[in-house]
């Protein structure tokens, strides 16, 4: 038997891989190994054939290219809806492909956070995202309560993760809305999603997700789950390119509930033009678009998207475990006493698409991995993420990560480097 810690066992996993033959689908450089796909997915040849088609469609019909063409722009969003709801667990009307994380947040929150009595709070929690907290503290401040006392943060026993228990116990009778991540941005966590639905509506909370490092990554059962709403980007696990338009869901429960910020493309279909001063708003989560859609930004996805659906979320979700694990196994091998923390759920079911390595050196650890040919990620003040990505990442390349980290330790490779983050990290 070939030990597990050798290239050869990497190989094998690689020969026996259902989905290996995805990765000819990408553009990979030569040159380098690109463990970075959870910020930003790489092109495939598929999304770059829809954005060139869509191009051509503008190129050979001008304006007719709303109806006519490769991909008819006016119905672009609702047609990607439909496939990213199997990636959600939605029908397709509980979906629409529309702004940008942000974007559709501020949206979300300007429809769904109706304060009443003592009930004006915004439970969120203290490892998210800074653009959910900018956000939600400038919906508060719209709303003319002071973010200082409304916007509650759950606090994090260890820095890494969250504990559900903590969030249930912050869910008392002034929260009106719940904004919680579906996975941690930093740590990979997975929250329970089904469990703090559930415990939400039983306080008769509402209560919404950021898919941003989930989408692409796992299953989800946002329908069966009962969650009220969620939003995501689909340029990080999705593929979608820099700037890709974003996606959001709304359970249909709520379909009806006027847009907080209203415009003319949240319209029904076949109203829009009548150019009316009163809005007939769409029976479905396309009434939360505002403007004319990012068809440039959007087009990309639909190639994109059919991978995904070829391959199947299941599939993915098991290489994507699988790999990481083999992740986590060598760097345990192979990096012991080198000063790692491995800052990453160890059970599957709380484990999102990325490995957390925590390390005093990360800054420039990562300075020196780019330099040595791999694209990881650093999240200050102590994190190297590494995404080994299902569609395009092959054992081999996990196996040859290590080793080069293993060098860089060993040689004390990364002192040449000054131990600060760079402009974008
Ligand atoms: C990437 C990311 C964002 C980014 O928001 P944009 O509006 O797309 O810039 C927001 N939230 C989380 C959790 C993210 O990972």
């Amino acid at each position: 038997m070939v030990s597990k810690y050798t290239l050869d066992y990497a190989k094998q996993l690689d020969e026996k891989d259902i989905l290996k033959s995805f990765r000819e689908e990408f553009y990979l450089k030569p040159d380098s190994i690109y463990m970075d796909g959870n910020s930003l997915g790489l092109l495939s040849k598929r999304a770059e054939r829809t954005l060139l088609e869509s191009l051509e469609d503008w190129k050979k019909y001008g304006i007719d290219g709303w109806n006519q063409g490769n991909h008819p722009w006016f119905y672009m969003a609702e047609k990607l809806a439909e496939k990213i709801a199997q990636l959600v667990g939605a029908s397709h009307e509980e979906v629409i492909v529309t702004g940008s994380t942000t974007v559709n947040l501020h949206q979300l929150v300007a429809t769904f956070y109706k304060p009443e009595g003592i009930r004006t709070k915004i439970l969120a929690d203290e490892l998210t995202f800074p653009t959910d907290i900018y956000a939600l503290q400038s919906q508060l401040s719209i709303h003319g309560y002071d973010p200082q006392t409304n916007l509650i943060r759950v606090k994090s026993r260890d820095g890494r993760f969250l504990d559900e228990g903590d969030i249930i116990e912050a869910m008392t009778d002034d929260i009106a809305l719940i904004i919680l991540p579906t996975v941690l941005y930093r740590s990979g966590q997975i929250l329970d999603l089904k469990r703090l639905t559930e415990e939400a509506h039983k306080r008769g909370i509402m209560i919404g997700f950021d898919g941003c490092h989930s989408i692409g990554a796992i299953p989800h059962l946002f329908s069966e789950w009962g969650v009220d709403f969620a939003y995501w980007c689909n340029y990080k696990h999705l593929n979608g390119g820099p700037g890709a338009v974003g996606g959001l869901y709304v359970n249909r429960k709520h379909f009806g509930t006027m847009p907080g910020l209203a415009g003319w493309f949240g319209s029904k279909k076949d109203k829009q033009f009548d150019m009316e001063h009163t809005l007939t708003q769409a029976e479905s989560a396309g009434a939360y678009q505002i403007g004319t859609p990012h068809v440039l930004s959007c087009a990309p996805l639909i190639g994109s998207l059919d991978i995904f659906l070829e391959a199947g979320i299941e599939n993915i979700r098991e290489k994507s475990l699988t790999i990481n694990q083999y992740l986590i196994d060598l760097v345990e091998f192979e990096l012991e006493n080198m000063g790692f923390f491995i800052g990453t759920p160890r059970e599957d079911i709380r484990r999102g698409g990325h490995v957390s390595l925590e390390h005093k050196e990360a800054a420039r650890i990562c300075k020196a991995l780019k330099e040595n040919g791999v694209i990881p990620d650093f999240r200050a003040p102590n994190i190297i993420r590494l995404a080994p990505v299902a569609l395009y990442t092959s054992y081999a390349e996990v196996w040859k990560v290590i080793q080069i980290l293993k060098n860089i330790m060993s040689e004390k490779k990364y002192e040449k480097f000054k131990n600060e983050r760079e402009v974008i990290a």
